[in-house]
């Protein structure tokens, strides 16, 4: 008997399956046209240019295709409150005072790729504005009760 751990629903969200499809139409469709000026001998395969051209088809191919990363992301999402978001621009949770968060988890929109690089980057960032903070203002809670200014 298999019992499923955790369901993290992917595609489940109309949004993340265009944004894959567009993955294809653009990033993908404009390196296999720069790889055939190159050698005209170039031909994408799978999925094909008529896969890509064709909603229902490339819809299929993702479903069929797509794989588990291991790149979480967005599980505490950067966006307005009103979007569904968690995190502020500035990494404050909503709604709860002093709690800043700096990792990966506030990426507003997934990407595939690589993304530690991008969680040192969120922590580096956050840190930076909170020492401009501490310096600006002295004590450090102080700060963070203005950290918006
Ligand atoms: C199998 C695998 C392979 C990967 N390979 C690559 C790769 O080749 N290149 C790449 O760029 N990225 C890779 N990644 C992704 C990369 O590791 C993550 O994107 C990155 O580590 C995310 O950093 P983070 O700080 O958001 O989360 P994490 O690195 O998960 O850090 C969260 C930290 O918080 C701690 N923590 C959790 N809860 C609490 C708590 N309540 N109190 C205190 N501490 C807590 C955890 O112990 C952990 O140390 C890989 C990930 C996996 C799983």
């Amino acid at each position: 008997m298999q019992i499923e751990l955790a369901d993290e629903g992917f595609l489940e969200n109309p949004a993340d399956l265009e944004a894959v499809k567009n993955i294809y139409r653009i990033y993908i469709k404009k390196i296999a046209s720069r790889l055939a000026a190159i050698d005209p001998a170039y031909q994408l395969l799978s999925p094909s240019l008529e896969i890509i051209d064709d909603d229902t088809k490339l819809e299929e191919f993702i479903k069929e295709n797509f794989e588990h990363n291991h790149h979480q992301q967005g599980s505490l999402r950067m966006a307005p409150f009103e979007k569904e978001g968690v995190v502020d621009r500035r990494g404050r949770v909503h709604g709860v005072r002093d709690l800043i968060i700096a990792d990966a988890s506030i990426v507003p929109f997934t990407v595939d790729g690589n993304t530690s690089a991008t969680a040192y980057l969120i922590g580096f960032t956050i840190a930076q504005q909170l020492l401009k903070q501490k310096r600006r203002r002295g004590s450090f809670i102080d700060s963070l009760d203005r950290f918006e200014e």
